[in-house]
C-alpha cells in the first residue's frame, strides 16, 4: 500500500519530537507551561486577546457553546454541511441543533437562510468555515445581534485563513478550532476556542476545568484559606495535556508556510481540473485556508469516480453526509429528504481529494494523472450505461 495517498496527513518534525520528549522529561505532564505557550500562539495567530485549549475540537465547541449559554429550549443554529459535532455539542447541553441551507457557491451558511430560521430561541449561530473558505462573519454577527445570540464560528478547517485581511479568529464571539490529525496544526487529539472577551474566557476555563474557579477575585462566596476553590458551574475534564501542547507549539510555529504550502498545491489543482467539462473547482478566497479541496462532479457519476479513485489508492473521502440526514437526528427532527436541497445537492457531488503540505509536486502530479484516469473511466461507464439504458 505504499502507493497510497490519503486526502490528508499531519507533518511532524524532529524537533517536535525533541519538544515532546523534553516534556516527558520534565515535571509538567499536564497543565504546565507548554499549554500556556501553545494558547499564546493560537491566540497571536487568531488575532483574538484570549485562546482556551480543550481535548479535542469536539470539547472545544461544547466549551463554546456553554460560554455562550446554550441549555435547555435554546437553539444553536448551523449548517447541515458539517461534521456531526458542529450539532451534536448542542445537544450535550440540553438544547438543539437546527439548520439553515448552504450557499452552494461557497458551501458555507447562508445568511438569508439563516434569517428564515431565526427564532427567539436562537442562542447562538454557528457558521462553519467550509473546507476553510472563511465564511461572511460580518453578516452573521448583524443576523445574531437582531435576536441577542453569539456567533461561534467552526473553524475547524480555517486556521491560518484571513478574511478581509484579519484573521480567522478575531471576529466571531467566539472561534472553535480543532487539531485533529488532517487538520492545518495537529496535538493529536486537541482543540481550542479563541474569544476577545474576558467574561466567556472565565466560563470557558472553568468549563473544561470540572467548573472550578481558583481565582481569589472570582469566588462567590469567602475565600477560606489558601486551599480554597469553588466548583461553580458542572464542568467537565476536557484539558489538553502539556505533551499535546509541546507538539501543538511546534507545529503553530510551521502555521504560515503549511497554509501557504496548501494555497499553492490548490492552485496546481485548479489549474489541472479548470478545464476539465462536468467538473466544479472550490470557490477561491484571497484568505482561503485550504483545509479540504471539495471537487465537485456530476452526482450521477460521482460515485463510480469515487470508487474508481480508491482502487487508484486514492484515499478520497465526501465531506459531508448533511447531518439532518444521520438516523439520529431523522429520528429525533424528521427532516424530509428535500429539506436543505443545496446541501444535498452539495453532497451528492462532493469528492475531498488529497491536500497535504508534506505532499510533493511529483506526488500531486501522480495524483492528478490518476484522477484524470478515474475521471475518463467514469464517465464512460455513465456513457455506456446511457446508452444500454436508452437514458
Ligand atoms: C474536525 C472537526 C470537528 C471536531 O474536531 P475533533 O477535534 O475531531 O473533535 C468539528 N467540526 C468540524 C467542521 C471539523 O472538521
Amino acid at each position: 500500500m505504499n502507493n497510497f495517498i490519503p486526502y490528508g496527513h499531519q507533518w511532524i518534525s524532529e524537533e517536535e519530537i525533541r519538544a515532546v520528549t523534553q516534556v516527558l522529561r520534565g515535571d509538567w505532564l499536564t497543565q504546565g507551561p507548554a499549554v500556556e505557550a501553545f494558547e499564546a500562539a493560537v491566540a497571536l495567530a487568531a488575532g483574538a486577546r484570549h485562546a482556551v485549549a480543550f481535548s479535542s475540537g469536539t470539547a472545544a465547541l461544547h466549551g463554546a457553546y456553554f460560554a455562550a449559554g446554550v441549555g435547555p429550549g435554546d437553539e444553536v443554529l448551523t449548517s447541515p454541511l458539517t461534521f456531526v459535532a458542529t450539532a451534536n455539542a448542542a445537544l450535550y447541553l440540553g438544547g438543539e441543533a437546527r439548520f439553515a441551507d448552504i450557499d452552494p457557491a461557497t458551501g458555507c451558511l447562508d445568511p438569508r437562510k439563516v434569517r428564515e430560521a431565526l427564532s427567539p430561541r436562537t442562542r447562538v449561530i454557528a457558521p462553519v468555515s467550509y473546507a476553510g473558505y472563511p465564511a461572511p462573519m460580518g453578516e452573521f454577527l448583524s443576523l445574531a445581534r437582531e435576536v441577542g445570540a453569539l456567533v461561534v464560528e467552526d473553524a475547524s478547517h480555517a486556521l491560518g485563513g484571513t478574511r478581509d485581511g484579519r484573521p480567522v479568529g478575531a471576529e466571531a464571539d467566539l472561534t472553535v478550532f480543532s487539531f485533529h490529525p488532517v487538520k492545518h496544526v495537529t496535538t493529536g487529539e486537541g482543540g481550542m476556542v479563541t474569544t476577545d472577551r474576558d467574561d466567556l474566557a472565565a466560563r470557558l476555563r472553568r468549563f473544561r476545568s470540572h467548573g472550578i474557579e481558583k481565582a481569589p477575585e472570582a469566588l462567590e462566596g469567602p475565600c477560606e484559606g489558601p486551599w480554597y476553590y469553588e466548583m461553580q458551574d458542572l464542568g467537565y475534564n476536557y484539558r489538553l495535556t502539556d505533551l499535546q501542547c509541546a507538539l501543538g507549539l511546534g507545529q503553530m510555529g510551521r502555521l504560515e508556510g503549511f497554509v501557504a504550502r496548501r494555497r499553492e498545491l490548490a492552485a496546481r489543482y485548479d489549474e489541472a481540473f479548470g478545464s476539465v467539462p462536468g467538473v466544479q473547482l472550490p470557490p477561491r478566497h484571497p484568505g482561503h485556508a485550504y483545509h479540504l479541496y471539495p471537487l465537485r462532479v456530476e452526482p450521477a457519476w460521482r460515485r463510480a469516480l469515487f470508487e474508481g479513485l480508491r482502487r487508484r489508492e486514492l484515499g478520497v473521502q465526501v465531506h459531508y453526509i448533511p447531518v439532518p440526514a444521520h438516523p439520529f437526528y431523522r429520528k429525533r427532527y424528521g427532516l424530509a429528504l428535500g429539506s436543505f436541497p443545496q446541501a444535498e445537492r452539495f453532497y451528492a457531488s462532493e469528492i475531498s481529494i488529497p491536500l497535504y503540505p508534506a505532499l510533493s509536486d511529483p506526488q500531486q502530479d501522480d495524483v492528478i494523472r490518476r484522477i484524470q484516469e478515474g475521471l475518463r473511466e467514469a464517465q464512460a461507464d455513465r456513457k455506456r450505461m446511457w446508452l444500454k439504458t436508452g437514458g
